[in-house]
């Protein structure tokens, strides 16, 4: 649910949403959700028409029937709704901090947070925790700290969250300075490519301005594949300028092989999603993980589906199970 800002050389600035590009909806309960935030103009339905594309026959196939599944964009960008609830009343929210520990404070009930380089956050009687790698070794790997939670003061679940497995993504953003006139569909999944997944035209959701005028931007999607092996050479820490730029190349390489005329970018950028998807669901028909007696909720796609609409599920289960402690009708 990310969107991006980038300034280009002229002081255009332009927007990608280089994370999920939109979602669906099929549950009841996060369909109700979802209609409240359409009726707020927080998301609108995308009317993009989708396809597959053969990378070796050159052709599209596949063409999604219209009366298929919804799909939802945030407005005027994915981050719409993350945005819209840091604003609710009661909600204070702090951007640009890591939590780097979290230790249960026995005689107080409660939870003592810090930020990764130490600094105290303050006392928590709840915590709900988003953190894929809370308890993984992944997060040494990424940051050089042990991850947030040791795991043996929750034995029982620490199966469930120790080393869930992710499967990784680069984004590719472009900007081109006029439409790919060849590209007959605002979304298309790539068959027999190795190095790319999926191709996205992000101009044309709802609400999105077009700067500078008539240009077209897209966000590609690597495959797992090619993500994990680029990761593997160049190691799980934050990727360098340098070593984007390779991938940003190679994908952009790809795009333009397909015979689409595909011209070269106005902008383009890539960015690594180490962990972007859940490769299980940990936490079955719960939908979230939940301790009690530690007042502790871990929640998040990889409880249930790798999918906002799985994610939101998972935080609406959390939700519930803190109320009921607190003996509030849910309310959700
Ligand atoms: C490239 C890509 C394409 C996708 N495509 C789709 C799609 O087409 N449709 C769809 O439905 N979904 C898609 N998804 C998946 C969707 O984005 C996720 O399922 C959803 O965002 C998961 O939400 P979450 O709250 O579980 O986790 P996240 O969105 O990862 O949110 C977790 C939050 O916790 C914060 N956090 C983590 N650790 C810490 C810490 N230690 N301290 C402080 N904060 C922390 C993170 O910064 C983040 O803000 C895509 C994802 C990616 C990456």
């Amino acid at each position: 649910m990310a969107q991006r800002r980038e300034v280009m050389e002229d002081g255009a600035e332009l927007r990608f949403d280089h994370g999920a590009p939109y979602f669906t909806v099929s549950n009841d309960e996060v369909a109700r959700v979802v209609s409240g935030w359409e009726a707020r103009g927080l998301v609108a339905e995308w009317k993009a028409m989708f396809a597959c594309f053969d990378r070796e026959t050159g052709k599209f196939t596949d063409f999604e029937k219209e009366e298929t599944t919804k799909k939802y964009v945030g407005v005027p960008g994915m981050n719409s709704i993350c945005k819209s609830l840091c604003l609710e009343d009661g909600v204070v929210a702090k951007f640009g901090v890591t939590i780097g520990r979290m230790d249960w404070v026995q005689d107080k009930s409660s939870w003592s947070l810090a930020s990764l380089d130490g600094g105290d956050l303050g006392h928590f009687d709840y915590v709900v925790a988003t953190d894929k790698n809370i308890a993984s070794p992944r997060f040494s790997g990424l940051t050089g700290r042990p991850p947030p939670l040791d795991w043996s003061l929750l034995p029982q679940l620490s199966v469930m969250i120790q080393d869930i497995p992710i499967r990784p993504c680069f984004a590719l953003m472009l900007a081109f300075s006029e439409p790919l006139t060849k590209v007959p569909v605002q979304g298309f999944s790539f068959n027999n490519s190795d190095y790319l997944s999926w191709a996205f035209c992000d101009s044309s959701k709802p609400g999105r301005a077009r700067v500078p005028l008539n240009s077209q931007s897209w966000v590609l999607h690597s495959t797992a594949e090619y993500a994990s092996k680029v990761i593997n050479n160049i190691g799980p820490r934050k990727p360098s300028a340098d070593a984007l730029a390779k991938v940003a190349e190679e994908l952009l390489k790809e795009f333009q092989a397909t015979g689409l005329n595909i011209p070269q970018p106005i902008f383009m950028k890539a960015h690594r999603w180490g962990s972007a998807f859940p490769a299980t669901a940990t936490s079955g028909d719960d939908k979230c993980v939940w301790d009690k007696s530690m007042k502790l909720a871990i929640c998040g796609d990889f409880c249930t589906s790798p999918s906002v609409e799985g994610a939101v599920l998972s935080g609406m289960r959390g939700a519930s199970k803190i109320l009921g402690c607190l003996n509030f009708p849910s309310g959700l």
